[in-house]
């Protein structure tokens, strides 16, 4: 999409890493912002922000950043949400749209909405669209490309500020649904945080193994494991935030998948395989249901096989 008028005037991003940056992006290609600036507590950041063009000013200083702009998103890790909503509190603009790409949703409306003062408008987002990398130098453009992206506006929040950010992300690329918080959190808990969890275990058991079995889970991780391997790559501090942010949700979850591994681990014992072939081909047809709707990804077999080939 380009027009002659910016969808957004000053555009805050709080964050320039893979979200932040990957938003960046598409604000510019697309025209949909006439100012950028980029904040990040890091001078390392901010010197890749600026070499990586993703923002017109960089800066460490929130508030200062927030002053005079017309939408503001959080791109940090959701437990840094309510310190950074306290210390640009009082630099709202009036009329401006607070949003947020966090991947939990009811504990950042619990932490930023005491900070959003009569006249500013919060509608709280989640790209589903992600990769294992993070930083500045991980955004590229096409991240949002074909994916969805759930907004959870608190009730009463104002039409025309949902419709502005429905925009945005529509113009990225992504379909745009709007969804209950405590909804989200449940929905997301089994289909990313979960996954995440159990990722997260395998490859902590496979390192926990004796040295000479750990090799051969490296050698031969083609089969399965790898997956496993790229899923457990993902940022610690993003993933201890969402855990900590999604505790019932999770808690819930895992209950109800113990007690189905429980029932697997059974069946196995006991020899009953009509129990794991139901099973199996059950969980097929989800997988296909992923597919037809175009969210499967790609498994690339191009993948480089060394770190010294890799470009990131
Ligand atoms: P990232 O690549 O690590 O980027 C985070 C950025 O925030 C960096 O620029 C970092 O720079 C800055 N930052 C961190 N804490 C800050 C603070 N207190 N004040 C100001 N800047 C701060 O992270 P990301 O993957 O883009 O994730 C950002 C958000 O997107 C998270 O809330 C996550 O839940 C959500 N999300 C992620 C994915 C994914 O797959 N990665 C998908 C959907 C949603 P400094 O360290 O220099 O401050």
């Amino acid at each position: 999409m380009t027009s002659a008028t910016p969808l957004f005037g000053r555009v805050c991003l709080l964050g320039v890493g893979l979200i932040g940056g990957s938003l960046a992006i598409n604000l510019r290609e697309k025209s949909l912002a006439r100012e950028i600036v980029g904040v990040a507590r890091r001078q390392e950041t901010r010197e890749q922000i600026k070499k990586l063009g993703l923002a017109d000013t960089v800066t460490g200083d929130a508030a200062e950043a927030v002053r005079d702009s017309d939408l503001i998103i959080f791109c940090t890790p959701v437990g840094s949400y309510a310190a950074l909503g306290e210390a640009i509190s009082g630099a709202f603009k009036k009329g401006a749209i607070i949003t947020d790409v966090g991947s939990v949703k009811n504990a950042v409306i619990r932490d930023l909405g005491p900070f959003v003062p009569e006249g500013v408008h919060f509608v709280p987002g989640h790209p589903i669209a992600g990769t294992e990398h993070s930083g500045p130098a991980a955004a590229f453009g096409e991240l949002f490309e074909d994916r969805y992206c759930i907004l959870t506006p608190p009730p009463g929040t104002d039409d025309a500020a949902v419709k502005k950010v429905q925009a945005l992300w529509e113009a990225c690329g992504s379909t745009v649904q709007i969804m209950d918080a405590a909804h989200h959190d449940k929905v997301l808990g089994i289909t990313s945080h979960l996954p995440h969890l159990i990722a997260y275990t395998i490859v902590a058991t496979a390192q926990d193994l004796e040295e000479a079995t750990r090799q051969e889970v490296i050698r031969y991780s083609a089969s399965g494991f790898r997956d496993f391997t790229r899923i457990a790559a993902s940022d610690p501090i993003m993933w201890r935030d969402i855990f900590l942010n999604n505790r019932e949700a999770v808690l819930e979850i895992l209950q109800r998948f113990t007690e189905d591994l429980t029932a697997l681990q059974r069946a196995i014992r006991w020899g009953e395989g009509d129990v794991l072939e139901t099973l199996f081909t059950r969980t097929r047809e989800i997988r296909r249901g992923v597919v037809e709707l175009g969210q499967a990804g790609t498994f690339d077999t191009r993948e480089r096989k060394t770190p010294e080939e890799s470009e990131d």
